[in-house]
């Protein structure tokens, strides 16, 4: 659509892209060197540089940010019984904003227009998540991040993920990982395990394979939402992803 309304697609040079408008999940984990934890800007400038060039092929980006390097709830609070696990996944969704801070920057850095949208509010900080403005700025070229995962407790920001990729209307859901795709077993365990380069949603549940969330993939199940699940690790590969490109591993119907 543009600016008046008026459906322009057939002068619309996005038309001939794999995926007009993408969700890309990206883990904290990308924020910080392996095994460690906070927000090493390098890191960060790293994403956005492979954003930044992700975006110039014309797709519409929305990231949604992850926030464990720095906290996840679930995990503050194993042995830990002075704080509620509600509050600890609060904290974590909080963290997801300090991440988006830094991301932002980065990407204005480079001269991308960004919006920062929250899903819990917090004005002065960042605008809150509506959907339609949300839209609104993706059909403007900006690229959104999108933080405070879904601002409620229990769930992750994968299912946060699943939730803004339906609600957007993207294509597909990129979720950006430590790891080169879905294995059969987990990689960094066993180093003989199987990288899939597709998968069904039912392959997923039968052979209880860790992608996302059980809830995050049974939405994008439901409505046939692909996700690609790639290694953010390996320069250009966020760029492949959104150019529809066979990096990692496809899950779809
Ligand atoms: N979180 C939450 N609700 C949401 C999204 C996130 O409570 O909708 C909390 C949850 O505790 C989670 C933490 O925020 O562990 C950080 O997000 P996540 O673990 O998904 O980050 P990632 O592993 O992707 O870096």
């Amino acid at each position: 659509m543009s600016d008046d309304g008026k459906n322009t697609a057939s002068q619309d040079p996005s038309s001939k892209l794999a995926y007009k408008r993408i969700v890309l999940k990206i883990s904290g984990e990308g924020f910080c060197n392996p095994g460690e934890r906070g927000i090493i800007m390098d890191n960060v400038l790293h994403i956005a540089e492979q954003t930044y060039r992700a975006a110039g092929h014309g797709a519409q980006i929305a990231i949604v940010l992850g926030g464990g390097n720095i906290l996840r709830g679930a995990q503050f609070t194993s042995g830990n019984s002075s704080v509620h696990e509600a509050t600890a996944h609060y904290m974590g969704m909080l963290a997801t904003v300090m991440n988006g801070l830094a991301l932002q920057d980065a990407l204005e850095s480079l001269g991308c227009e960004t919006r920062l949208m929250t899903a819990i509010r917090m004005e002065g900080v960042a605008e809150a998540y509506i959907r339609r403005r949300a839209r609104r700025h993706l059909e403007k070229g900006r690229i959104i991040i999108l933080v405070a995962g879904t601002g409620s407790p229990f769930v992750t920001t994968d299912t946060a993920a699943a939730q803004r990729a339906l609600e957007l209307e993207a294509d597909v859901l990129l979720k950006a990982t430590r790891v080169d795709g879905i294995y059969s077993e987990d990689p960094e365990k066993n180093p003989h395990a199987i990288l899939y380069s597709e998968l069904t949603y039912d392959d997923v549940h039968r052979q209880n394979l860790k992608v996302m969330d059980q809830e995050a993939i049974a939405k994008c199940k439901q409505y046939e939402m692909p996700i690609r699940v790639f290694n953010f690790r390996t320069v250009g590969n966020i760029e492949r992803a959104v150019q529809g490109e066979r990096v990692g591993t496809l899950v779809k119907v």
